[in-house]
């Protein structure tokens, strides 16, 4: 027999918190729905779509080809910072295996805009453990298909949106953009548990790193 409040709880449609909630998790980079753009009267002036900074090599600016943004596009450290600065971006992508790109200084300039997103790329899942001391916020390893760089993005300003109920529950779950720390989970090579899952290889498996000997890993996929 439930109670008065059990009956209530069981009937009333669910909270705003807990549906975004639900929609947060678990991370499906895999099944992740691409953003909706939802036509826009004729005679808008301004132009209000979020900013995409892209600190990436002039060939790869296409591969970032999605109409939610309004993209710019730096060609070294202090231009990156100078944009970051005056366009307050959304998100900010960067090929930290580029020379030009010192990753340390866009991630500072990035974390006091207070909102903006860093999105890493690199082909060496090896040099993922200083971006996320860095503080970034999801990590795309090269090649990646254009349609994970939509669902990335879309999740990462998802994430600019929430609620600060849904804030402080993505918090308890240590998830950090679309990186989690798992406190069960050992490194295999120095024994330290809390390792950090960065991106999904397979269905069945995904990356972890270590942030006490900066060791990376493929291990199996938890949700
Ligand atoms: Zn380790």
């Amino acid at each position: 027999m439930l109670s008065r409040y059990e009956r209530r709880e069981l009937s009333r449609p669910p909270r705003q918190h807990e549906r975004t909630l639900t929609k947060m998790l678990p991370p499906r980079a895999y099944s992740e729905p691409l953003p909706v753009v939802a036509p826009g009267p004729a005679q808008v002036a301004v132009d209000r779509r979020p900013v995409l900074l892209l600190a990436v090599a002039p060939a790869d600016v296409d591969r970032f080809n999605n109409s939610r943004f309004t993209r710019l596009s730096a060609q070294n450290t202090a231009d990156a910072v100078r944009s970051i600065e005056r366009s307050r971006p959304r998100v900010v992508a960067i090929d930290i295996d580029l020379p030009q790109f010192d990753s340390g200084a866009i991630h500072t300039a990035a974390h006091q805009t207070g909102h903006t997103r860093v999105l890493v790329l690199t082909d060496s899942p090896e040099r993922v453990p200083a971006a996320l001391k860095a503080g970034c916020h999801g990590v795309l390893l090269k090649p990646f298909a254009p349609n994970l760089v939509a669902a990335r993005l879309g999740r990462l300003v998802r994430e600019t949106l929430l609620t600060p109920m849904a804030r402080r529950a993505a918090a308890v779950l240590l998830q950090h953009g679309t990186n989690r720390t798992w406190p069960d989970t050992a490194c295999p090579t120095c024994g330290n548990m809390g390792a950090v899952s960065f991106e999904f290889s397979s269905y069945r498996r995904m990356w972890y790193a270590c942030l006490q000997c900066d060791g990376v890993w493929l291990g199996p996929r938890q949700e």
